[in-house]
């Protein structure tokens, strides 16, 4: 089994998009080393990488993050290319990420050949229920109508994040696999 393994792995390109201060640096942090830290973190490199093991396949996810262009709306079509997924982050304590989250995902559309990328709405900052702006239903809603995958998340407790990349991890492999 495991020399099956280690034959059969992909390298999966994750990118991830979104308005400034939705938390992306913080999932890509827990993503990659499973740490959150409450000062921006910003990675530092081009790519934070995971290796994730299904039953019968390994994916090696190289997990982009933008270098804060977002907040100039100047994304580059390279950071797009080649992507087998894409994070749609918006914060559900601020309804402007989620209205912006559309744009992008205009933006993201097209740079990208439809069906040759999963795309991911996330409502990250689960934990700010008090302060809650976007309810879940509108997330689900926008999901459903624009035909993407929906999760809300917290970097900041880590909930929903392994379950997230997991599910990204399926729904990849039935693309590429
Ligand atoms: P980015 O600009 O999208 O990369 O966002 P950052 O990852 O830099 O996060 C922006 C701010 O939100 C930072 O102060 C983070 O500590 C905070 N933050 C990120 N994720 C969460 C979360 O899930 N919950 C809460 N309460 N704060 C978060
Ligand atoms: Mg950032």
């Amino acid at each position: 089994d495991k020399l099956r393994r280690m034959v059969r792995t992909f390298r999966v390109k994750m990118v991830l998009l979104g308005s400034s201060g939705v938390g992306k640096s913080s999932l890509a942090l827990r993503f990659g080393k499973d740490e959150f830290r409450s000062a921006s973190p910003t990675v530092g490199c081009a790519f934070l990488t995971r290796v994730v093991h299904l039953s019968d396949v390994t994916l090696r996810f190289e997990i982009w993050d933008t270098a804060g262009q977002e907040k100039y709306h100047s994304v580059t079509p390279l950071y797009y290319r080649g992507a087998h997924a894409a994070l749609l982050v918006y914060d559900i304590s601020r309804r402007e990420t989620f209205i912006r989250a559309q744009l992008w995902l205009k933006e993201l559309k097209k740079h990208s050949i439809p069906g040759s990328i999963v795309i991911w709405l996330v409502g990250n900052k689960g934990d700010l229920a008090e302060a809650r702006q976007v309810p879940v239903e509108e997330g689900q809603a926008l999901a459903s109508d624009t035909e993407l995958f929906f999760t809300e998340t917290s970097a900041l407790s880590g909930d929903q994040v392994s379950d997230l990349l997991l599910g990204i991890a399926h729904r990849v492999y039935e693309c590429i696999g």
